[in-house]
């Protein structure tokens, strides 16, 4: 589904990403770790199509297109949806306007007409609960005074709603209390399904003892140094960073 290969990026003249290859297939949830500053926002921003990247050498092929032709509405369109690291604030439109405004747009692309607003309101009610949130943030401004913990479970439940092909997720976990991440992980596993990759970025295991990734790669200096299944989290959250840096330089 992505093909990432031999990716180099740069941010003016600094190269952030040095080489990045990978691959996320149908179904699979794949964890990204490193040390600050290793460029893991960086993947996930050029990935998602942001602006201020210069892709210097490499390819990305998602669902058989070339990716990194697209623009960011396309990509959303084509299937890629990112997160956010630090969710937007729009104090002035409302959150459920926002969501709606997603889901249309989506099937505007699609060829599909606009969700029946009723439909709607009974999908976005039940992802509300599903979320632990309360209906009264529908109606507040688009993060607008959210906690960090409301943020990323606003995040998930667009991510729910939206159903994209690939969700990728910067730090999902980070700012949340237990409760928030046990609920905020319900959610990522009920993104999980047989069509659907996730790319999770995340500092800590504490996230996937909840969200069980098939695959985990260490990033380090804009390049993957090491990848494995489950437990090679573990074992960072052991053992630290270090040995794996220093085997990598
Ligand atoms: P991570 O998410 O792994 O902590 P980032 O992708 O945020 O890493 O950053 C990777 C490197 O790129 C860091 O050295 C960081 O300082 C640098 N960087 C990130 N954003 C910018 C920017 N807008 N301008 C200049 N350098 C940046
Ligand atoms: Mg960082
Ligand atoms: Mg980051």
């Amino acid at each position: 589904m992505l093909n990432i290969n031999n990716l180099h990026a740069k941010i003016g003249d600094k190269p952030i990403l040095r080489g990045i290859n990978f691959t996320v297939n149908p179904g699979e949830v794949h964890a990204i770790m490193g040390p600050n500053g290793s460029g893991k926002s960086t993947l996930c921003q050029v990935l998602g199509g942001r602006e201020g990247y210069e892709i210097t050498e490499g390819s990305v092929e998602f669902d058989g297109k070339d990716l990194l032709e697209l623009s960011t509405e396309e990509r959303a369109v084509a299937g890629l949806l990112l997160g956010f690291q630090h969710p937007v604030e729009i104090p002035g439109v409302k959150n459920i306007y926002l969501l709606k405004e997603a889901i249309n747009a989506q099937r505007a692309a699609q060829g599909l007409e606009e969700m029946d607003t009723f439909a709607f309101m009974k999908r976005i009610k039940e992802l509300v609960k599903t979320m632990g949130m309360d209906d009264a943030f529908l109606h507040r401004g688009v993060n607008a005074g959210f906690s960090g913990g409301e943020k990323k479970r606003n995040e998930i439940l667009q991510m729910l709603l939206l159903q994209p092909k690939l969700a990728l997720l910067d730090e999902t976990d980070s700012g949340l209390d237990i409760d928030a991440l046990k609920v905020v992980s319900e959610g990522i596993n009920l993104l999980r399904g047989a069509d659907r990759g996730i790319v999770l970025v995340t500092h800590y295991q504490r996230l996937l003892s909840y969200v069980e990734p098939d695959f985990v790669h260490i990033l380090y200096k804009g390049r993957i140094i090491k990848s494995g299944d489950k437990s090679l989290a573990l074992q960072l959250e052991a053992e630290g960073y270090q040995d794996f840096l220093e085997a990598a330089s």
